[in-house]
């Protein structure tokens, strides 16, 4: 059973990798798995074709996930402490990284649901609070931040609030109904999502999204008591841009800028991790990139982190795995 409480002392990050299944395009062109997750903890390169001693062929972390593993079982098992610690009033952050088509969006999507599902129960059976759970969604693509339930995509303002830290002007915030109320909001925010094409992937998405939820919740009030006490705390639901090093897929022009961008929010966020995981001490350039900067306040400090890194098997990707494992490793 998730106690958020009794762990929000514990400032590491809970970093997991996840293996998704060979796809079909990669069988089709006999491409194979050069990776496997021997327990719950470890994942090797199994390739014994290739001089093994270049590079670590076995890298630990908090969770690392099989290709066999659901959904359900990343969810519960790397990222349901940390989401749920919302209801206790404390921010979270759960972030999916690696290249393109290694699995961000289909894991992330479904932590998503598994985390909303599970507050809905929560909020149902819980009888002392009231609560109201509101959905927000953005994207940062070029550091321009868009609205994602807004059709007409005008830029974003972030604003310095002395009380609530950065604001993201003007952004939607729905009151979450029911479950069907989320998922058309979800399928509005995948429709919106810039999609870019690149030399590397057809369908590549070059931008970071965040799904915000904001939960609030009160104590009942009865006639003649006190005045009920109010907890807010947010849960941010981040698909990465993909890590893939730019000038990989840099063709030109537009494209050029786009890399540096997606680079600098990356790397922002992958130097305010790595000084996360380190302590607290001295300065965390949150500043530098919008992403960070919109993350501030539920990363660090009194909030949660976990990462689910995602990862190709496949023997064509080993160059992009092993940076994914490299980022994995300096986050923990
Ligand atoms: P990314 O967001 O990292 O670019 P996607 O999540 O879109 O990658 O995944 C690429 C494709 O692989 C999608 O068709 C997705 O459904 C499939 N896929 C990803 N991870 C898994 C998995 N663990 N099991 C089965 N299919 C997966
Ligand atoms: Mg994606």
């Amino acid at each position: 059973h998730w106690d958020a409480r009794s762990n929000a002392h514990e400032e590491k990050i809970f970093v997991s990798v996840r293996l998704r299944p060979l796809n079909d395009k990669e069988i089709a062109r006999n491409d194979v798995s050069d990776w496997e997750c021997i327990n719950n903890t470890t994942i090797i390169f199994k390739n014994n074709t290739t001089d093994r001693s270049l590079f670590p062929t076995a890298y630990t972390f908090g969770r690392v996930f099989g290709s066999e593993c659901s959904t359900k079982q990343v969810y519960e098992e790397g990222a349901k402490e940390v989401t749920l610690s919302v209801v206790s009033g404390i921010n979270s952050t759960i972030f999916a990284y690696g290249q393109t088509s290694s699995g961000k969006t289909y894991t992330m999507s479904g932590i998503t649901e598994h985390t909303i599902a599970d507050l809905f129960n929560y909020i149902h059976k819980c009888n002392g609070r009231e609560f109201v759970l509101k959905f927000s969604a953005m994207e940062i693509y070029n550091e321009v931040v868009r609205d994602l339930l807004s059709p007409e995509s005008t830029p974003l303002r972030l604003l310095d609030d002395p009380e609530r830290g950065t604001v993201v002007e003007k952004l939607i915030e729905e009151t979450l109904r029911d479950w069907n109320h989320l998922k058309g909001l979800l399928s509005v925010c995948g429709a919106q999502r810039q999609i870019g094409e690149t030399t590397l992937n057809e369908m590549s998405s070059r931008s970071h999204q965040i799904i915000r939820l904001t939960v609030e919740s009160s104590t009942r009030e009865f006639l003649g008591a006190r005045k009920s006490s109010t907890l807010t705390a947010y849960v941010n639901f981040v698909d990465l841009a993909g890590s893939e090093r730019s000038s990989q897929t840099l063709s030109a022009g537009a494209r050029l800028k786009e890399g540096c961008h997606i680079n600098r929010s990356l790397l922002t966020l992958g130097t305010v991790i790595r000084k996360l995981s380190k302590g607290r001490n001295g300065h965390i350039p949150y500043r530098d990139s919008k992403l960070t900067r919109i993350l501030q306040n539920s990363l660090g400090g009194n909030a949660r982190t976990a990462i689910i890194c995602t990862m190709s098997p496949a023997r064509s990707h080993v160059e992009q795995s092993r940076n994914t494992l490299l980022f994995a490793s300096c986050a923990e």
